[in-house]
């Protein structure tokens, strides 16, 4: 049983490390275990006395907003000395530390990996040194469980790397923010994003960006690569596109295996064309800033992870990463860790290109080449097929509809078919309001927040059917897309059960996931759920900096509908202390026990809590009559606020997660409808992330995952985060027993 263990950050800073430290303290603290924190990575691991210190509860307070990492991180050289590893372990033992855990880079956690090797070997040696009575403390191993940390996701055993989205939202919106000036002035712009021998962060960037061209280290150029980037942006130009962004990634190479320079790239276009070219580097600007909701998601949940692993430790050494794939926390044993993610650098360096993309996966290659489709000047197919392929977006707007629209019309125009985009959503199909989309015309929507197309909401009633089915036989429609919400998905029934009355109705239709609520069958994300999630976390962090001389209790409504998705996820991202959740309810009983909570946490010293409310948590228990009653029962220890996040949640450009999800979502339904039409099948289809990439699932076999009357999925993945947000968001247990 481990009883002492330490935590450290090391490496280049990561948005998000903090959000690891305080899940791994507090989980630790929770459990009974004491904890030390390692200030200054390996550098504080060898200097030992004041840099290795105990931690507390409060220690970790009102770090998760916070960027960077608290514990402070090093690159040492004196660790990758065998004495200075001897000295580390000199310091663990004299604290009686068991187990360490790293947050870091492939570096660091060699640099774990290899302390763990050592351990018993300086142990030897050490004990030779000390006295008898010092030896019989020694611990007799060291546990050591990694949690990736490093902006340029560029490690095996997780899809995803603490910080990486934070970094990526950067670049996204420094894309959009350089596309209105490049616009104004019909620039060409260079945007350099980091990635030494990673190109995750350039091509997602290009991708969420709307990039005219993306260059990564992964991909083996050809020798005439200068001429074909030359003449598309040339082209992009002649057909009066307002501006072109070449995407590159710090370790972006020549066929020789010489490193891209932006101004060489700047020179090379300025010369062939003749043309106002200018060079941005994100540089630092990507580790900066408040993590992403995301990350702190992430970071938590893998915090929490890695403890309950040491929790459960055998008399066998640990030595593993937890990571999260497909949205489950899974654990690899840091040697595979380690050395699969530096192969790829290996195979990159002796030019082994196909190799480094086979360990990148699946989905990075699939990704490379949409985005060589999307950054076409026209689309590849020159046979038109017959008919078109309508889409639309319904229900309430949400981010990201846009970039879905954008990328499933370019994938079908690219393989032939005609498009055309429904105006309002179900009531475009009743008024046959349409508008064909062209390649160029919807390349720019990638960004735009809400949906050009615009939505509505409308239930379709029998009369509506008829009309449809004469606008879709008049409109030569053979496919129909739907990307929207809960009332998309059951009009897209009432379409397919209409088939049997009005033959025209029974046509391949696929339906895209979007809203905010996260409350659909079948997939763990919906488009616009990530978005509206960092609002409200941007929100809240506002709200938390108004904690002034004046204790504060704010009870915060948010969106969801019937879903506890924004108001759970909130509160684990915001540090918030509570979130009542419709799946839950709220009764008496437990608003008892919060207000007891409540002076309660005030009493142990707290300046601001907050308790997040779903809209729909409770017909009666409105946000009004918490915030009284908690008010009422303040007795001067605080004073109560309220705040309905209301509309704000669901602005604003989509965020790179959104944007990602949505072309991953937007290209498969262009595949799926080619597949539908091709075999003549008249099915109906809604695409779902359920941890195994997206999938299209049969839309009767969705509806059936789904309660109709509590107007959410019966499954619901997140509220397995409910325990972490709870033990985490509380006040010092050691407070509270006083
Ligand atoms: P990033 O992805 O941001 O570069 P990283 O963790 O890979 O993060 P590195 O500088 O490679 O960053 O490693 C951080 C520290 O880990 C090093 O300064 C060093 O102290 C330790 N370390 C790295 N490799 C080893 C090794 N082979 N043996 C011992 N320690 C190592």
């Amino acid at each position: 049983m481990v009883r002492t263990m330490a935590v450290m950050t090391s490496g280049g800073d990561a948005p998000g490390m903090n959000a690891g430290v305080r899940a791994v303290v507090r989980r630790a603290l929770d459990g009974g275990m004491d904890v030390y924190g390692v200030f200054s990575g390996y550098e504080g691991l060898v200097a030992g006395g004041d840099a290795i210190r105990p931690l507390g509860w409060n220690d970790v307070g009102g770090i998760l907003p916070r960027g960077g990492t608290f514990l402070g991180t090093a690159r040492s050289e004196r660790f990758r000395t065998v004495e200075g590893r001897r000295q580390a372990v000199k310091n663990l033992c004299e604290r009686g530390i068991q187990a360490l855990v790293v947050i870091g880079g492939d570096g660091s956690l060699m640099g774990a990996r290899v302390l763990a090797e050592e351990w018993q070997m300086h142990c030897a040696e050490l004990g030779q040194e000390a006295p008898a009575e010092g030896r019989a403390g020694m611990p007799e191993r060291l546990h050591v469980v990694g949690l990736p940390g490093s902006i340029d996701n560029d490690l095996y055993g997780t899809d995803m790397s603490i910080g990486a989205d934070t970094a990526l939202n950067h670049i996204v919106h420094a894309i959009d923010d350089l596309t209105s000036t490049a616009a104004s002035h019909q620039r060409t712009f260079i945007v350099e994003t980091m990635g030494r021998h990673c190109g995750y962060l350039a091509l997602m960037g290009a991708l969420g960006g709307g990039a005219s061209w993306v260059l990564v280290p992964e991909e083996e150029l050809d020798l005439r690569w200068h001429e074909k980037m030359s003449r598309a942006i040339e082209r992009a130009r002649a057909i009066g596109r307002p501006h072109q962004m070449v995407v590159v990634a710090e370790g972006a190479r020549h066929p020789d295996g010489l490193p891209i320079r932006t101004e060489e790239l700047k020179r090379i276009l300025a010369e062939r064309l003749g043309i106002d070219v200018r060079v941005t580097v994100l540089g630092h600007v990507q580790r900066g800033g408040p993590p992403s909701a995301f990350d702190r998601i992430l970071a938590t949940r893998l915090g929490v992870a890695a403890v309950e692993l040491l929790m459960g430790a055998g008399p066998e050494p640990l030595c593993h990463m937890v990571g999260l794939q497909k949205n489950r926390v899974t654990t690899t044993s840091l040697s595979e860790v380690v050395e699969k993610s530096r192969a790829v650098g290996r195979h990159i360096d002796r030019g082994n290109y196909q190799e480094a993309q086979r360990l990148r996966g699946e989905g990075f290659v699939r990704t490379l080449d949409l985005v060589k489709t999307l950054t076409r000047i026209e689309p590849a197919a020159s046979r038109q097929e017959e008919g078109c392929v309508a889409i639309l977006t319904g229900g309430a707007d949400a981010p990201g509809m846009n970039t879905a629209v954008s990328i499933a019309a370019r994938c079908l125009l690219n393989d032939g078919y005609a498009v055309l985009g429904v105006r309002d959503a179900f009531r475009g199909l009743i008024a046959a309001d349409f508008q064909p989309l062209e390649w160029n015309q919807v390349t720019g929507w990638v960004n735009r927040p809400s949906s050009e197309l615009g939505t509505a909401r409308h239930e379709l009633s029998g009369s509506d059917l008829e009309r449809i089915a004469r606008n879709i036989q008049a409109h030569h429609i053979r496919g129909l897309i739907a990307v929207g919400g809960l009332g998309a998905y059951l009009n897209a029934k009432r379409l397919m059960e209409g088939a049997s009355s009005h033959p025209a109705l029974a046509l391949p239709l696929v339906l895209i996931p979007a809203t905010i609520d996260n409350n659909l069958p079948c997939t763990e994300f919906t488009i616009g759920c990530d978005t509206a999630l960092n609002n409200i976390v941007q929100a809240l962090d506002k709200i938390r900096h108004t904690a002034g001389a004046n204790r504060r209790a704010f009870v915060v409504e948010v969106m969801g509908r019937q879903s506890g998705f924004l108001a759970l996820a909130g509160a684990l991202a915001s540090g918030a202390e509570k979130a009542y959740l419709p799946e839950r309810g709220i009764s008496l009983a437990e608003l008892n026990t919060d207000v007891e909570a409540l002076r309660e946490s005030f009493r142990c010293g707290k300046r601001m809590v907050i308790y997040l409310r779903n809209e729909n948590a409770s017909r009666h228990y409105t946000t009004d009559f918490i915030a009284r009653l908690l008010e009422e029962e303040s007795r001067g220890l605080y004073q109560v606020r309220t705040a309905i996040l209301g509309h704000l949640q669901r602005g604003g450009s989509p965020t790179a997660f959104d944007r990602i999800l949505a072309c991953r979502m937007g290209s498969a339904a262009a595949r799926e409808m080619g597949r539908l039409l091709e075999e003549g099948a008249r099915d109906g289809v809604a695409l779902g992330l359920r941890g195994r990439g997206v999938e299209a699932i049969p839309l009767g076999e969705a509806l059936e995952a789904l309660d109709l009357q509590a107007g959410r999925p019966r499954r619901q993945w997140f509220l397995e985060l409910d325990s972490a947000a709870q033990i985490l968001a509380r006040s010092a247990p050691s407070c509270l027993v006083q």
